[in-house]
């Protein structure tokens, strides 16, 4: 998938899961396969600086960064962009987890 940009914290975790629903099959080990080419999707290392909304239109932040695993088909796909964002209102939403193991 494309590394996601602009996004909010629960958008990412949505988005990862509804890409891995549409374009992978999940394997009874937990892994997924690509549905197209049957090859063993990869996670690539993603940076998300954290922003803050109230920043209209615009990235701006403390600095702050988190981690995620971005799932990719390493076939039919580009791994996907180093660094993405995410936009959230002033805290990061705690108990929240976007990662995934593939
Ligand atoms: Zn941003
Ligand atoms: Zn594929």
């Amino acid at each position: 998938m494309r590394t996601p940009k602009k996004i909010s914290a629960q958008g990412l975790a949505d988005a990862i899961d509804s890409w891995l629903k549409e374009n992978c099959d999940r394997q009874p080990d937990g892994s997924y396969l690509c549905r197209k080419c049957d090859a063993t999707i990869c996670a690539q290392d993603v940076y998300f600086l954290v922003h803050f909304k109230f920043f209209p239109d615009t990235c701006g932040g403390a600095g702050e960064f988190k981690r995620f695993g971005i799932p990719f088909c390493p076939l039919c796909e580009d791994a996907p962009e180093a660094y993405g964002c995410v936009h959230i209102d002033a805290h990061w939403p705690t108990d929240y987890d976007a990662a995934v193991s593939v």
